[in-house]
């Protein structure tokens, strides 16, 4: 088992700067998620950690061992990619034993393993098989098969489930949280996807631009975003956002705009945004901060016309324009909705977030990212 740690790493491509002083600490054993959209360096973080990449500055480093100039084969990592890189003309068991045998391990020990890790992922019955006669998932259970019997200290993996089709993907993605708890090896996992990021990592890293926006565990992103950008990463659907919303003051009330409309802000939100007192800010409300009508109290709904209904049984999402923005709410599938209606929705002002206009930062973040 082993800690990786990055210290003031940065990643250059010639002139380009793609990787910006990455500090994070990985813990050991824990499954901590890379997440940011394409192009945003977590490949080329994965890649530095794996060796493939040169660190163009700052330390790196596996345990207590700097490991910049250390050759990947010498770094006890393992790597499950996005294409399973599978041997196409070995069987599923010379796949999984190819590594270990490279290595000289004793051919009963590697039966051994091999049949642990098939054990574990369900592949006894296909240990004859060529890689070509399996379904994708099959594949890619082989690839995370090829890197536990290696029994690294790190695993490495790039958006491993990226080939497969939504459902297996779902049913893939709870079988290495499985596999992680019952390992419990360290793991850094590469994703553009944010549902699987809040459902696999013990901790998540959203970057972008190459530079960390913000560590946390998946429930403090939510709940705590530091800036904007996470604010609109982390959450599906995305967090609604009001630009230009003037916060005022009157008979000790604090309140926000929306357009014509106005919303009062809690105390704990009111002693936040002190210093914008007759400014802007931008307001932001998840799709579930709209609560049914029947709860709301003055200065707590916002009204506008329902542009567009989607029904998901379970609940509905209602699009409506409010005070010219458009508002996307998570709403009860009892509410009455249809297009061209009226609508009053309730604002649970408590879960309000509000971000400085300039610098994006929240103000209502609590600021516990601990990087
Ligand atoms: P994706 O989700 O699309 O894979 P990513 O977040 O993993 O994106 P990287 O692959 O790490 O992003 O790439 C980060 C940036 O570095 C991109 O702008 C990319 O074009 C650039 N880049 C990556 N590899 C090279 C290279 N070998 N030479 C020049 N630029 C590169």
């Amino acid at each position: 088992m082993a800690q990786v740690r990055l210290e003031h790493i940065y990643k250059r491509f010639g002139t380009v700067e793609v990787v910006k002083d990455i500090n994070l600490e990985i813990l050991d054993g824990e499954f901590l998620v890379l997440v940011g959209p394409s192009g945003c360096g977590k490949t080329t973080i994965l890649r530095m950690i794996a060796g493939l990449e040169e660190i163009s500055d700052g330390n790196l480093f596996i345990g207590d061992k700097l490991v910049n100039d250390v050759p990947p084969k010498d770094r006890d990592i393992a790597m499950v990619f996005q294409n399973y890189a599978l041997y196409p003309h070995m069987s599923v068991f010379e796949n999984m034993a190819f590594s270990l045998k490279l290595r000289g391990i004793p051919r009963q020990d590697i039966e051994q393993r091999v049949a642990t890790a098939a054990d574990m992922l369900e592949l006894r019955p296909y240990l004859k098989r060529r890689p070509k006669e399996l379904s994708g998932g099959q594949r890619q259970r082989v690839a995370l098969g090829r890197a536990i019997v290696r029994e690294p200290k790190v695993f490495l993996m790039d958006e491993p489930l990226s080939n497969l089709d939504a459902k297996l993907r779902v049913q893939t993605r709870a079988e290495i949280s499985r596999l992680h708890l019952r390992l419990r090896r360290t793991t850094v996992y590469v994703t553009h996807d944010q549902t699987e990021a809040m459902t696999m990592g013990d901790r998540i890293v959203v970057l972008s631009g190459g530079v960390i926006q913000q560590l946390g565990t998946p429930q403090e992103l939510y709940d705590h975003p530091a800036n904007q950008f996470v604010a609109g990463f982390i959450g599906s659907p995305s967090m609604n956002f009001f630009p230009n919303t003037k916060v005022t003051r009157s008979d000790g009330t604090v309140r926000v705009g929306v357009g014509d409309q106005y919303l009062t802000l809690p105390q704990d939100v009111a002693d936040r945004v002190k210093g914008f007192e007759g400014r802007e800010v931008t307001l932001g409300l998840r799709p579930e901060a709209f609560t049914n009508v029947a709860d709301a109290s003055a200065g707590s709904t916002l009204t506008g016309t329902v542009d567009v209904v989607e029904h998901l049984g379970n609940e509905q999402l209602v699009y409506a324009k409010v005070s010219g923005a458009t508002v996307l709410a998570r709403v009860d599938p009892s509410v009455h909705a249809r297009a061209g209606d009226n609508i009053t929705l309730g604002v649970r002002t408590d879960h309000m977030h509000v971000f400085d206009p300039e610098t994006t930062k929240a103000l209502t973040s609590l600021q516990v990212a601990r990087a």
